[in-house]
């Protein structure tokens, strides 16, 4: 019986590891268990509301994280997003409108990520190659066009849930505490005019600090290059 169940155990692992490293291929959920290195990661900015306040936070606590912008925001936020980048943080893509994507077309689709990455383009001249999809739905023409522009798909495997307006801040914290481990990523958002994130994140950092995590952004994380470079 134990040896049926050492087996058991083994098989589980090696399964494990091959479909996370084959199945998901290019769609990356977490980094190195291995490491005590974690990433924040802050979807739907920019904005100059909630945006703000997040980075004067991570100045204030010396942090770099990555951010997936939402594409038609950003020319009405040039500044914020100029300042996301200057301040050594990840500027990437997070679709142009925020559509559901689960019956768009593939031609919809790239031109969604392609116009997203084109406006961050005319700001700060860097092409990002790091999606997140919008409400982290991934379809079978995303991962086709995903893989023609040659980017990759980054989702998390912490969520505290901030984006939802019935979790408090304590919710947030408890179950970002709960879920955080070695390598993950975490999902947080700059939501508009909304402050459960940053209120949440101040009681984080220290968290995170006395569990002795390193904060890094994505392409550090999962040792991938976050824009295009020059072939
Ligand atoms: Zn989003």
């Amino acid at each position: 019986m134990k040896k049926n169940f050492k087996l058991f155990s083994l098989l589980t692992i090696v399964f494990t590891i091959f479909s996370d490293s084959f199945a998901n291929e290019k769609i990356y959920f977490h980094g190195d268990s291995q490491s005590k290195k974690i990433a924040l990661t802050f979807d739907d900015g920019p904005n100059d509301s909630s945006l703000p306040k997040i980075l004067d936070l991570l100045k204030e606590e010396k942090i770099k994280a990555s951010f997936f912008f939402i594409g038609k925001n950003i020319l009405s936020n040039k500044e914020e997003v100029k300042r996301t980048y200057d301040e050594g943080h990840l500027v990437l893509n997070h679709s142009y409108t925020h559509s559901n994507f689960n019956t768009a077309s593939q031609e919809t689709i790239t031109s969604e990520i392609k116009e997203a990455n084109n406006a961050i383009n005319n700001i700060l001249g860097i092409t990002p190659t790091l999606y997140r999809p919008p409400y982290g739905i991934i379809t079978e023409n995303e991962k086709i066009v995903v893989k023609n522009l040659e980017m990759n798909i980054v989702l998390w495997n912490v969520d505290g849930e901030d984006w939802n307006i019935k979790r408090s801040v304590d919710y947030v914290i408890r179950t970002q505490e709960k879920e955080t481990k070695n390598g993950s990523i975490i999902l947080m958002h700059t939501q508009p005019n909304k402050d459960t994130s940053y209120e949440a994140l101040k009681k984080l950092i220290p968290y995170y600090r006395n569990q002795g995590y390193e904060f890094v952004k994505l392409d550090e994380l999962l040792e991938i290059e976050p824009y295009e470079t020059l072939k």
